[in-house]
């Protein structure tokens, strides 16, 4: 047994160590399993590579509450007008027909990580050899004082896309002229660090494309700056004058309290009242992260940076939004990037299959107005015990109109790219 598949072979236990030693006939019978809790841009993704490139030597057992997934990832454009629902909602079925994958639609609500075993909401245990974490964000509605589940359907937060993202576009388009928007932006670190401001810009496309002249939108805001601050507040200028207003903590002095029902949220500089509250809270790892006991103090899930394999239990991978990305933000590009990595380490504990370096890309495109589009990404690569950029870019102030177009453009294509490399 080489060095690499006896270090592979400790790290078996139960049925998967015993399948080593067993005949050919058998292994095809019991094959290793892969368990993967979350089927958005990370987990489809790590599903979708792990059983497709062991064809079919590994199990993959895929969980999401959902039957479909929406992405949130434009879904500030559904909000724009620009996009409907239906065209970012997509099936699990070719991971299933193509892939072999198992599909289960529930909650995994607990691991038990000496058994290796996820148990569901109805009860039922599903056992791993590997599992991969990949449950998003949960929401900490506390950290918004007067802000709760139930506020969240007069002010939605609409950072979990489906219902709330509806019901944030109704709200949206029921505004009259002169009725204005309070935001409350999420303090660090959150689901999409552009994505706030995207909004802002998206919800001033409509008003302004409506003929809205009295209508403002207050950013009311936990920190100092944001993503791309600078490009933001420029496109804001031009296209929007007068319309957006933000607010960082040196000014507004703190958010002491969010009434949904009175359209009021409550700073030490002024109460800012609003027909349309749109509260983004606090976030940290998805509930089962947490309850698979891989979460740090903070709430999210140290990893190494080498395999995406958790701090906690090298038979745990986690990624995506639930992560300690290191200098990677929260995004479905991310996501996308840390599963292949994960996907890779998983097969190479199972199967002969190599693993390579580690290396993770980003790009985040952010539309202010039709056909003026943003970017901001980077490469990772392992260093220093995280995973840490190696050369960056964005989008320049002042820069001509066909080099924005294109690169609204070229967020198009991403998006198309990226489903069909999750669920294609
Ligand atoms: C408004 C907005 C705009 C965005 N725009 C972009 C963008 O332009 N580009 C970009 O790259 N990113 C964008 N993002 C960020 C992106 O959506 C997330 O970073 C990405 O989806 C994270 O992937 P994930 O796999 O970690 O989680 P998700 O994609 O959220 O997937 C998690 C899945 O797990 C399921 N789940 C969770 N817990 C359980 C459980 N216990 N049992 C069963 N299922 C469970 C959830 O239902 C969900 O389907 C945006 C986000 C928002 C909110």
């Amino acid at each position: 047994m080489s060095t690499m598949t006896r270090r592979r072979f400790g790290l078996l236990t139960g049925t998967g160590a015993a399948m080593l030693a067993m005949p050919t006939v058998l292994r095809a019978q019991e094959r290793p399993r892969v368990v993967v809790v979350g089927g958005g841009a990370g987990g489809a993704t790590a599903a979708k590579y792990i059983a497709r490139d062991s064809r079919g030597a590994i199990e993959v057992t895929l969980i999401d509450a959902g039957e479909r997934f929406t992405t949130c990832f434009f879904s500030n454009l559904y909000l724009g007008g620009y996009r409907d629902l239906n065209s970012i909602t997509h099936s699990y079925d070719d991971l299933v027909a193509k892939y072999g994958i198992t599909k289960v639609t529930g909650m995994a609500t607990a691991v038990d990580r000496t058994a290796k075993t996820v148990t569901m909401a109805d009860g039922a245990t599903i056992p791993y050899d590997r599992l991969v974490l990949s449950p998003g964000i949960e929401l900490i509605w506390d950290s918004v004082p007067g802000y709760s589940q139930e506020a969240a359907e007069i002010a939605p937060h609409a950072w979990k896309a489906g219902p709330q993202t509806e019901l944030l576009k109704k709200k949206l388009d029921a505004l009259s002229d002169g009725e204005n928007i309070v935001m409350v932006a999420p303090p660090n670190p959150y689901r999409c660090p552009p994505g706030p401001y995207e909004r802002v810009s998206m919800m001033a496309h409509v008003l302004k494309a409506r003929g809205d002249k009295g209508s403002k939108i207050f950013v009311i805001d936990p920190k100092e700056q944001f993503s791309k601050q600078a490009l933001f507040q420029e496109g804001w200028d031009r296209h929007y004058p007068g319309m957006v207003e933000w607010y960082g903590p040196d000014v507004h002095g703190g958010i002491k309290m969010v009434d949904a029902a009175a359209g009021t949220v409550e700073t030490d500089l002024d109460t800012f009242e609003g027909a349309l509250l749109n509260i983004i809270p606090a976030q940290r790892a998805g509930a089962i992260a947490q309850a698979a006991g891989v979460a740090d103090e903070k709430g999210f899930c140290p990893i190494d940076p080498a395999s995406m394999r958790s701090a906690m239990d090298e038979a745990v991978f986690v990624i995506g939004d639930a992560c300690v990305g290191g200098d990677m933000p929260k995004s479905a590009f991310s996501a996308n990037s840390q599963a292949k990595v994960a996907a890779m380490n998983a097969r190479a504990d199972l199967t002969d299959a190599k693993a390579f370096p580690a290396r993770y890309s980003n790009t985040c495109w952010s539309l202010i107005e039709t056909d003026d589009g943003v970017k901001v990404g980077a490469q990772y690569a392992p260093q220093d015990g995280k995973i840490a950029s190696v050369e960056g870019f964005v989008s320049q102030l002042g820069e001509n109109a066909d080099l924005r177009k294109a690169t609204y453009e070229e967020s198009v294509g991403w998006y198309d790219g990226i489903i069909a490399d999750m669920f294609g």
